[in-house]
């Protein structure tokens, strides 16, 4: 398998990305974002929980993302790989990737980032706010307070990846496609 973390604050593009990627090269693409919004479209315990976070931008606990994420990679262990989208976002969080996958005999090949400054981030948030229907692309408090929580939580983990020569960069300013190219271009390097 070739697994890969795609990673960058929020509205970098990844969720766009992560469906080219993943028709490209047949992958599984799990993004927890996504898992917790079908969960409280669903209206379940854990959607319940995970909306009273994610409705003012902050991170959902690690204990209950981390045990959703190992569902979900259980579930999609015959591929040829996965792209985690939104996950690690933490350092318990990576160190739990980490270890489950060593189990399950695979592993992280690459960390790529996608690069963007923070005032387009905006701009994109907003603008997807206009049809996402998500609360917390509407309010310019609830971004910013994402991306403290990125700024403080998640922007170690360069670090973390780095340290394990896993760090790809990414300019993730242009055009859907040149992106894409550029993703592809070092996905093809793994
Ligand atoms: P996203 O769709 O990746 O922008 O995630 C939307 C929201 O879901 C985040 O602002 C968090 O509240 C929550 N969330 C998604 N992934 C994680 C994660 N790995 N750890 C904690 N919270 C998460």
């Amino acid at each position: 398998m070739k697994n890969i973390v795609l990673f960058g604050p929020p509205g970098a593009g990844k969720g766009t990305q992560a469906a080219f990627l993943k028709e490209r090269y047949q992958l599984i693409h799990i993004s927890t974002g996504d898992v917790f919004r079908f969960n409280i479209k669903n209206n379940t315990t854990l959607g319940i929980l995970a909306k009273s976070y994610m409705d003012k931008g902050d991170l959902v606990p690690d204990k209950v993302t981390i045990d959703m994420l190992k569902a979900e990679v259980d579930k999609n262990l015959n591929t040829n790989g996965i792209i985690f989208d939104g996950f690690p976002r933490t350092n318990s969080q990576a160190t739990a990737l980490d270890a489950f996958l060593a189990s399950k005999g695979t592993q992280i090949n690459a960390m790529i980032a996608l690069e963007v400054p923070e005032n387009l981030l905006v701009e994109r948030l907003l603008k997807r706010g206009l049809t996402s229907g998500r609360p917390d692309d509407q309010d310019e408090e609830k971004i910013r307070n994402r991306f403290n929580e990125y700024q403080n939580k998640t922007a170690v983990l360069v670090d973390y990846y780095t340290a394990q020569n896993k760090y790809y960069g990414v300019n993730g300013v242009g055009s859907i496609q040149e992106i894409t190219d550029r993703l592809c271009a070092v996905f093809d390097t793994l």
